[in-house]
């Protein structure tokens, strides 16, 4: 039971951040009120259900750190407090067993989200937090929480608050990064939000646009050399679409791409068609006699391209260098796709950007405002998929959570 003296803290955005903030928080003996624009909570995590809720990865610590790129130092703290083997342990604290895919990557084992997230609510309920939905947070007047509710604006006075507002992609889930205005006039330093794990724009023919959107193109290997020479190359597959490329190899490459495209104004990925072929094979096999059938048959006996890969090809090659094997060859080992521009970060899986980290201490406070902590995809980190976006949020706002608990308590 909370009493007058008990500290009340403001758990502002009820994602996997904020949830895990309130859940720390009141474990700490702290009062909590949870607000949430939306008419419920952890809208995002349930959509990420439906791709099976890859929670986190298997991979060894020394390769996990590397996926948060620049941030892999902050990262590392983070998975001291909360790795992906504690995120395990506490889904099966609600009742979730796990799973190691083939990938490495870790799902609940009925590859559902909203068994997770009905438990974890009704956990959170019993042990007191309190829910505030249709709560749209506005901003600060002073040292109040502003926000819009269906009865009016209601103002609150926290005595801690932790932040956890999301990224910018899906807005339609709750999350659409307009808490950057009032951050930046709090002056804290927000990075501006962009796509991250997104497509990317391609000027593709009409032909292609026409016959092949929705075609996956697999196994392919896609190398990208980054303006300061860093090669980086992953084998999967993804999709062409009506605007360009999707897909989780176009996503593990995002963010060199995007920020190589904003640079130079484009980016060009290299795909290897055919990995499991070497280009003498194809030299040789595309060689042949091809008697009486036709180009294109011939093309695709001799290679074992599908139609969509074929379609790629005349992306690019023009009709004449289809008669030389050399150059169709060389074509199918090293296709150059330009890419134009990223697609919106509406669109996208994640956002990169958000509040820098350098504005904050390592318990993950502003320094610009005492007693506000600030945690998951609105901070400035970004990640590939493939579990590690979910269990940063995790962990940051279990770090957020227990911190405010703590500068409490120190406060009397
Ligand atoms: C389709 C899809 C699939 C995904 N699949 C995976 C996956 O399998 N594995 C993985 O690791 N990651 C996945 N992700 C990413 C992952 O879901 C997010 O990184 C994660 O949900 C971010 O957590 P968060 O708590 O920081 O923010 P969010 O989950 O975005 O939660 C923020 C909350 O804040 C609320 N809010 C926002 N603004 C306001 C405001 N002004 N006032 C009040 N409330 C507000 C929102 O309504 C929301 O409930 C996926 C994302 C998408 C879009």
């Amino acid at each position: 039971m909370s009493t007058p003296s008990t500290p009340r803290l403001a758990v502002v955005g009820g994602g996997p951040a904020g949830l895990m903030a309130a859940e720390a928080a009141i474990a700490a003996g702290v009062d909590v009120d949870l607000y949430d624009r939306m008419g419920s909570v952890g809208r995002k995590l349930l959509i990420a259900g439906k791709g099976g809720l890859n929670l986190t990865h298997s991979e060894l610590r020394e390769a996990f750190v590397t996926r948060y790129g620049a941030r892999r130092d902050a990262a590392a703290r983070w998975l001291d407090v909360f790795d992906a083997d504690a995120l395990r342990a506490w889904a099966r604290g609600l009742g979730i067993e796990t799973f190691v895919g083939t990938s490495g990557r870790v799902f609940p084992s009925d590859l559902k989200a909203a068994p997770l997230l009905r438990g974890w609510v009704r956990r959170l309920r019993a042990e007191g937090v309190r829910f505030h939905v249709q709560h749209a947070w506005k901003g600060w007047d002073g040292d109040a929480l502003l926000f819009t509710a269906p009865a009016g604006e209601v103002r609150v006075m926290p005595d801690a608050a932790v932040f956890a507002l999301g990224g910018a992609s899906w807005p339609v889930l709750g999350s659409d990064g307009t808490w950057a205005a009032p951050f930046e006039a709090a002056g804290v330093d927000v990075a501006t939000l962009a796509p991250s794990n997104c497509g990317f724009d391609v000027e593709w023919s009409p032909f292609l646009r026409e016959h092949h959107a929705g075609a996956p193109i697999k196994p392919v290997v896609a190398t990208f050399t980054a303006p300061d020479g860093t090669r980086l190359t992953r084998q999967g597959e993804f999709v062409l679409s009506a605007y360009g490329i999707e897909g989780s190899l176009v996503y593990a490459l995002s963010a060199a791409l995007r920020d190589t495209i904003e640079a130079r104004g484009h980016a060009t990925l290299e795909l290897d068609l055919t990995p499991q072929r070497d280009q003498a094979a194809l030299i040789r096999d595309l060689s042949r006699p091809r008697g009486k059938r036709s180009r294109s048959e011939h093309l695709r006996r001799a290679t074992g391209l599908d139609a969509a890969k074929i379609a790629l090809l005349h992306e690019v090659l023009p009709r004449d260098a289809f008669d030389d094997a050399h150059r169709v060859a060389a074509a199918i080992k090293a296709l150059p796709l330009v890419l134009r521009s990223a697609r919106p970060v509406a669109e996208a899986i994640s956002s990169a950007g958000g509040v820098r980290l350098e504005g904050l201490d390592d318990t993950l406070m502003l320094r610009a405002r005492p007693g506000s902590f600030v945690a998951g995809e609105m901070l400035d980190w970004e990640a590939p998929t493939g579990g590690y976006l979910l269990t940063a949020c995790f962990a940051t706002g279990l770090i957020a959570g227990r911190a405010a608990a703590a500068w409490l308590r120190a406060r009397g």
